[in-house]
């Protein structure tokens, strides 16, 4: 059975040491192996523990019956026109989530899902309506980093140079596993901390957590609104952590040290792109030296929202340059493949996935 079995991606780099290093001892093998077996890990070529032909079949063997080296299987690849590719990745429990690969002038991003779902429920959201699963293990976030590099180099394309959790779920909501898988990529993979961002919605305690790590981890918070009210109407977990709490705890953020902040700030049409909750998002902004990233509501099935209009989102950029806050509009990319965040997944899982909603467009229970 794998459920007894230790993933080797699950383990972060120092654990893997010592985990393997009992291990090898226990075998009577000796510690260079830990070496080769490391390498064939985040050297990323083996897929499973058989491929690590450099380990003597036996030891190979040994290592099967007590550890697993798990990827998720490619269920669907699609390609957009603008060069942005999207996996569906089948889990060994065949839940499926989901990453992109983002390629711009000078960067390759990869954007990863954290969770089979997401629990919070954030109205604007396709992960959010098709409601929670699972947590990923450290191993399945890892696993998706590890799958796309070997793919996006046998399509001939560059090294992944950054790394965002901007796919399925929630990730402070699922603060062990990320965590490790921080440390993993960063350590074991040499992604450079200042590439990798988490996304959050506003999990105070996991924000806590992230500042107090040393390395430059960079934290993208979706603010969507300065103002507590309307937040609440687009992201349900704001009555947990109100505006003035998630505020305090990004102060706590910046004054770890070396940090960086950046607001992502999705624009609905006539639901919160007003001139003048703009001013409220540029005082916000400017008192936390936090960038703004403006991004074009992508509509989904659920709601009948609309993105604000080219020209709605100048001019609320506008207000937050004239504060002196960074600003960028972010470009929709992979439209034609439904590459934002949790659509072909509840695509895929039909109409299984579609809530009942009512007139004001909550969700009922049945
Ligand atoms: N749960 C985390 C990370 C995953 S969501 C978070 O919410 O931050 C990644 C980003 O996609 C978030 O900024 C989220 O607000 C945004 N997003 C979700 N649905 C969207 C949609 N329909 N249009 C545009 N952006 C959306
Ligand atoms: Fe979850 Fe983020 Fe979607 Fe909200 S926006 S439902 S937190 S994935």
């Amino acid at each position: 059975m794998r459920d007894d079995k230790t993933d080797l991606l699950s383990l972060g780099p120092v654990a893997l040491r010592t985990v393997v290093g009992d291990f090898l001892r226990e075998q009577k093998e000796p510690a260079y192996r830990a070496d080769q077996l490391a390498k064939w890990v985040y050297g990323g070529e083996a897929r499973n523990i058989p491929q690590m032909t450099d380990l003597p079949r036996g030891l190979r063997d040994a290592l099967g019956e007590r550890f697993v080296l798990i990827e998720p299987e490619i269920e669907q690849v699609s390609r957009s026109e603008d060069g942005t590719s999207k996996h569906l990745w089948r889990l060994v429990d065949g839940e499926l989530v989901e990453s992109v690969l983002i390629p711009t002038r000078d960067r390759l991003t990869l954007c990863i899902s954290s969770q089979a779902g997401c629990a919070m429920g954030c109205t604007f959201c396709a992960t959010g309506w098709s409601g929670f699963a699972r947590h990923l293990s450290a191993g399945e976030i890892v696993a998706q980093y590890r799958a796309s590099r070997r793919w996006a180099a046998a399509e001939g394309q560059r090294a992944i140079s950054n790394i965002v959790y901007m796919g399925m779920g929630e990730p402070l909501s699922n603060p062990a596993a990320v965590m490790t898988s921080l440390t993993t990529l960063n350590q074991g993979y040499g992604v450079g901390a200042r590439r990798i961002t988490v996304s959050t919605v506003g999990v105070v305690p996991g924000i806590l957590k992230l500042a107090q790590r040393p390395e430059q981890f960079r934290l993208a918070v979706s603010l969507h609104s300065p103002d507590s009210e309307l937040r609440q109407k687009l992201i349900p977990l704001e009555k947990r952590h109100p505006l003035p709490e998630l505020i305090e705890a990004l102060r706590a953020f910046n004054a770890a040290g070396g940090k960086r902040i950046t607001f992502e700030y999705t624009m609905i049409r006539d639901v919160n792109d007003d001139p003048a909750l703009a001013a409220r998002l540029a005082a916000l902004a400017a008192g936390l030296q936090a960038f703004v990233n403006l991004i074009p509501f992508n509509p989904i099935p659920y709601r009948d929202w609309q993105p604000s209009t080219p020209q709605r989102i100048r001019s609320f950029q506008k207000v937050l340059q004239d504060r002196g806050v960074g600003t960028a509009i972010r470009e929709p990319r992979g439209q034609d493949i439904d590459a934002a965040c949790g659509q072909l997944r509840t695509r895929a899982m039909g109409e299984k996935a579609l809530p009942v909603v009512d007139g004001d467009g909550r969700r009922r229970s049945d």
